[in-house]
Parts: structure tokens; C-alpha cells; sequence
């Protein structure tokens, strides 16, 4: 890997601990390729202890770092972006190698993770507190905003950078420092932000990369180090839940980016075309593996025919194979258990009547690779209208009215992302109202920017990230009553 980069020192494979690279007291653990199976590094793992060390560095750091005006603080995270996109091959290089989407995906994903520490470099400066007029003649009330603490934060395999820029742009903008433990299945791409980090001139402790193999233990250290005042989790509900379990001894802050189910409907009225577009980058970006991938795709009786074709023709023109080939549209899954969860659905709606319209139907698995899948006949029963399938398995649902698919469409515990297609404006309106989902896309399928605010409802979630509402997540409020 390291002779594919044009600054093989980014390879890094240490944790970065109060500024310093060290090795793990519980030796290392592998990572692997996953389109070719072969370990690409051993990385540091880093024993509960160690995790407490850096908790008690960032403690130490928190309250210089606060100190730094925002101006200041605006600085360094500006060069931490501009290193992020002068890197930016290198980035995704690394990004793909551990992860398997194509590299172009990849590249774009730094571009969007990097996006964070732009904007929220700008946010650093405008975090304005408030005056209000008193209760009384001699009283005098101002509010202010202060950094919460020591921030930890757990992320998932599927975005390796992104997902932990949303939270560490924000945070260290806010005056917080950071202890990030990535997946162990991509630490490599958590790591090099940390080399980069240090590069940039972000004050040592600010901001610390924990990778360790035990996830379970670090999120005891996490919930249970006094010292650790928020926690901030991306990933599924089920260990969202366990997260705020333990949170709550210490009534800790949390924010918590969970599942997702996402609806993506298509009315009568639509555009059908550019739904197919929207179906197949919501669909199959990252080859499924995102939480507002279309997991269920309605459409209306009239077009439900047209719809099918016109997305088998263009999903049977995507080439699967290694995100490092060019040409590559679909990269592997991140292992074989997540090709099992896919075929399992698979084959859960063929046993209930479904018809594969395209897909291997052998279930023989290729290393990590799956053919992207369409099912039509799709039903209620079927296990992806309750589950996440996190792969390319495209169900399509007929439905007649729209009372009908908007009740169809909210019938889940997730509320995170969800699509429709239509021109209609009332209809637009209506739907939008209607549907029970912190993210709406309206004739698009590509809802995620850095300037708004994402995050998920109902078992989706807790708070937003992106905007200038992400940083209040980070942020105390404090209010002052003087008697003048
Ligand atoms: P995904 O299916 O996206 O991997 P998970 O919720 O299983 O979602 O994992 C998200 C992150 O949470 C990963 O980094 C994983 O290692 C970590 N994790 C899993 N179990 C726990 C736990 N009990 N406590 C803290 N973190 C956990």
C-alpha cells in the first residue's frame, strides 16, 4: 500500500496519544483488503488503560485549547482541511484499500469529510452567546456558550473519514478536545487524520486516535472516565442503545447518528428518469453499505413496470470489482458476513414470492462480491421492510395511493433518510410534511452536505451534525444573572 501513495509517511499504523505516536499494550491487530482478502497493515491496539491515558491528555489539553480564541482555533482546523485536500489521493487511496469502495467514491468521500473542517473552521468564530432583558429593573441576563469537555467518539467501517470529521470539525471548533476510536475494520483512515492533525499545528492532546480491537471495552472507558463529558456515536441502533445505557450513570451528552430504513418513492407524476438516476446513487453508492441508502423503493402502480426496466438496464451496466481498478462503478462488501446479510434477504423474498429481475441467484460467494440485485413483487413481510440490508439489493414495492405509501413508508422504528419523486407541488408539500424522517430528498437522491443539518428521528437517532446547528451539539449554554 505504501508504494501506492505519493507520501508513503501517511501510512501511519501507531495511535496518536497527546500528541505522541505509540504502540498498543494489547500488540496489534490486521487489517485487511477487502476486495482481495490480504492484510495490508497491523495496527496498534491500544489496551483500556491507554484509552484512559488519552482521555486523561485531552482532559489536560481541553482547557488550553478553550482558551484559544476562535479565530485561532479557525486557523489550524483551516490547515487541517487544506492538508486533508492537498492529500486527497493519497486519502482515498488508503480510504479504498481498507474499505473497498472505488477509488472516485473514495476521493469524493475526502473532499466531504474535509468539507466539515472547512465549514466548521468558519462556524469556530460566529459562537455568539445572547443578551436578554431582565425580570427585573437591576437584573442583567446573558447567555454564553461554552465548549462541553472532552468529547469520545466511536464510528463505524462504511464512511472511515467522514464520519469522523462530521464530529471532530465541530467539536474542535467548539474548544472540545477529542478521543476518537475508528472501526477496527478502517483504522488506517482515522490514523492519517491524527498525522495530519499534528502537521496542521492542532495543539497535542486536542485531538487523540485510539484504534482497539475491544470496541466494547472503549465504550466503558468512554461512558464511565468521569473526565468524558459527551459521547458521539455513528452506527446501528442496537449498539446506540447500549451506548446511552451506559451514558446514563453519568447522565453523559449524547449524539447518536443510528440505522436507517430509508423509503424512496416514486409517483406517478415523476420524472422517471431522473428517478432511476436517483435510485441508483441512493441505492448503490458505497455498494448499499450507508444508512440513507434506499433500503425499500416504492413505486406507483402506473410506472412501477417502466421503473423496473428502465433501472435493470442501467444496474446491469455496473461493473463490480476492486475500488483500485479503474473503471470499477461497485467495489466488494466490507466482509463476508455483510454478503450473507444480503443474501439472507435475498433469499427471504424469493421463499415469499419475490422475483430476482436481476442479481446472481447461485448464492455462491466470490470473496467479497455480490452482483447488484433487483427484486420485484417486493412485500410487507419481507425481512428489508423492517431490516437494513446494507448492500445492493434494490426491493421494489407497487403501491396505489399515496395515503397508502406514506403510511407504508413510516412503518418503521428508523427515521433517518427518505426519497421521493414527484412534480406535483401540493403533492410535494404534503409528502414532505408527511413523512416521518429527519431528512427529506424531494427529486434527488443525494441529500448529504455539510451545510444542513443530518441527522435521524424516531430510533435514527439523537441531535444533527453538518450546519451551524452541528455545533451546538458541542456546546454549553451558560447563563449569567447580574444585579446591577
Ligand atoms: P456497523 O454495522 O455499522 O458496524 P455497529 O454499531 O456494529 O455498526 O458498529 C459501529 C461502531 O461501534 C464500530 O466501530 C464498532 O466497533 C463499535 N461498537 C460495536 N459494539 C460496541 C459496543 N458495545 N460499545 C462501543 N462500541 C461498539
Amino acid at each position: 500500500l505504501a508504494s501506492l501513495l505519493k507520501d508513503p509517511s501517511l501510512l501511519e499504523t501507531r495511535a496518536y496519544v497527546n500528541g505522541a505516536w505509540i504502540d498498543g499494550d494489547d500488540g496489534t491487530f490486521a487489517v485487511d483488503n477487502p476486495a482481495r482478502g490480504d492484510t495490508i497493515a497491523d495496527v496498534a491496539d491500544l489496551s483500556r488503560a491507554q484509552v484512559a491515558d488519552a482521555i486523561a491528555a485531552a482532559e489536560k489539553a481541553q482547557k488550553e485549547w478553550a482558551k484559544w480564541t476562535g479565530k485561532e482555533r479557525a486557523g489550524v482546523l483551516r490547515k487541517w482541511f487544506d492538508l486533508m485536500m492537498e492529500h486527497q489521493d493519497d486519502l482515498a487511496t488508503i480510504l479504498t484499500a481498507e474499505q473497498g469502495k472505488p477509488l472516485a467514491e473514495a476521493k469524493g468521500e475526502i473532499a466531504y469529510g474535509a468539507s466539515f473542517i472547512e465549514f466548521f473552521a468558519e462556524e469556530a468564530k460566529r459562537i455568539y452567546g445572547e443578551t436578554i432583558p431582565g425580570h427585573q429593573r437591576d437584573k442583567r441576563i446573558m447567555v454564553m456558550k461554552q465548549p462541553i469537555g472532552v468529547v469520545g467518539s466511536i464510528t463505524p467501517w462504511n464512511f472511515p473519514n467522514a464520519m469522523i470529521t462530521r464530529k471532530a470539525g465541530p467539536a474542535l471548533a467548539a474548544g472540545c478536545s477529542f478521543v476518537a476510536r475508528p472501526a477496527a475494520e478502517t483504522p488506517l483512515s482515522a490514523i492519517v487524520l491524527g498525522v495530519l492533525a499534528e502537521r496542521a499545528g492542532i495543539p497535542a492532546g486536542v485531538l487523540n486516535i485510539v484504534p482497539s480491537s475491544s470496541a466494547s471495552e472503549v465504550g466503558k472507558e468512554m461512558c464511565e472516565n468521569p473526565a468524558v463529558r459527551k459521547i458521539t456515536f455513528t452506527g446501528s441502533t442496537e449498539v446506540g442503545r447500549i451506548l446511552l445505557r451506559q451514558a446514563a450513570d453519568q447522565v453523559m451528552k449524547c449524539s447518536m447518528e443510528l440505522g436507517g430504513n430509508a423509503p424512496f418513492i416514486v409517483f406517478d407524476d415523476a420524472d422517471l428518469d431522473a428517478a432511476v438516476e436517483g435510485a441508483i446513487m441512493c441505492k448503490f453508492r458505497n455498494n448499499g453499505q450507508t444508512c440513507v441508502c434506499a433500503n425499500r423503493i416504492y413505486v406507483q402502480a402506473g410506472v412501477y413496470d417502466a421503473f423496473a426496466q428502465k433501472l435493470k438496464d442501467r444496474v446491469s451496466k455496473m461493473k463490480v470489482g476492486d475500488g483500485l481498478e479503474a473503471g470499477t462503478d461497485l467495489g466488494p462488501l466490507i466482509n463476508s458476513e455483510a454478503i450473507d446479510k444480503v443474501r439472507e434477504h435475498i433469499a427471504d423474498a424469493k421463499s415469499k414470492g419475490a422475483e430476482i429481475i436481476l442479481g446472481d441467484e447461485s448464492g455462491s460467494n466470490d470473496g467479497n462480491f455480490i452482483a447488484p440485485t433487483i427484486v420485484t413483487g417486493a412485500t410487507r413481510d419481507m425481512s428489508f421492510s423492517t431490516e437494513e440490508t446494507f448492500g445492493p439489493l434494490a426491493p421494489l414495492f407497487k403501491f396505489e395511493t399515496e395515503d397508502d405509501v406514506i403510511a407504508l413508508a413510516n412503518d418503521t422504528i428508523f427515521g433517518l433518510a427518505s426519497y421521493f419523486y414527484a412534480k406535483d407541488l401540493s403533492r410535494v408539500y404534503k409528502v414532505a410534511e408527511a413523512l416521518e424522517y429527519g431528512i427529506v430528498g424531494v427529486n434527488t437522491g443525494i441529500i448529504s452536505t455539510e451545510v444542513a443539518p443530518f441527522g435521524g428521528v424516531k430510533q435514527s437517532g439523537l441531535g444533527r451534525e453538518g450546519s451551524h446547528h452541528g455545533i451546538e451539539e458541542f456546546l454549553e449554554m451558560k447563563y449569567v444573572c447580574m444585579s446591577v
